[in-house]
């Protein structure tokens, strides 16, 4: 993995910076994918669309904010960089909380972009799920009421005319415990890519089981 430059962009919300790295170049080795349809790929990691300002704490489309420059921490470009860019706190992607406080306003700048600031809030959320060990202990009755709702309105966001879309349709069902109406969207036809996931997929549902699993 070949580190990419740092950018440092302008917080929409209270004019401080905010910085991100990037990667130049990465591979997918040791990538894990997921049946809601995420990939981790540790030597390729995403820069995420929708970021938190670690002065102010608001969430914003990253794209949303004016770009202030951007510079190479090392290598044979490595130069003196302008204190105040060194200083900018690093932007991070907001936690389910944080995404589901914000979904409003999100969806509001970016009208657009409903059906993927829902997917990633449902991404976030399966991050609990991902890695070594559940991270659920403080999910609150209201906490997963609004999760829910959150997977009820990204199921009619999604294209039923598009394969993926339509997995992780089936995915968001069985995940809400709607087996049969998990299993009925995923007995359609799909391109033969998708076979493995499908199997999968009916196995787990014909298992009455909902938890995020590895592909
Ligand atoms: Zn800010």
């Amino acid at each position: 993995m070949t580190p990419g430059p740092t950018y440092v962009i302008r917080c929409p919300l209270c004019e401080q910076l905010g910085r991100y790295s990037s990667i130049a170049s990465g591979n997918t080795f040791g990538a894990v994918y997921y049946t809601d349809g995420k990939r981790v790929a540790p030597m390729l990691p995403d820069t995420p669309s929708v970021v938190r300002c670690g002065h102010c704490s608001g969430v914003f489309w990253l794209e949303s904010a004016a770009d202030v420059g951007e510079y190479s921490p090392w290598g044979r470009d490595a130069k003196p960089i302008d204190p105040t860019w060194a200083a900018a706190l690093c932007l991070v992607e907001p936690d389910e909380r944080q995404y589901l406080a914000n979904l409003e306003q999100l969806m509001t700048a970016q009208p657009k972009s409903a059906r993927d600031v829902r997917l990633f809030t449902w991404w976030r959320g399966n991050d609990r799920q991902r890695g070594e060990r559940l991270i659920d202990d403080d999910a609150t009755a209201e906490l997963i009421s609004t999760r829910h709702d959150n997977m009820r309105a990204l199921i009619d966001l999604l294209d039923t005319a598009e394969p993926v879309d339509q997995l992780m349709r089936a995915e968001v069902l069985r995940q809400l415990g709607e087996f049969e109406l998990a299993t009925k969207a995923l007995t359609r036809h799909f391109p033969a890519e998708f076979d493995t996931a499908i199997s999968r997929l009916l196995y787990l549902c014909a298992r009455r089981d909902s938890a995020l699993q590895k592909l």
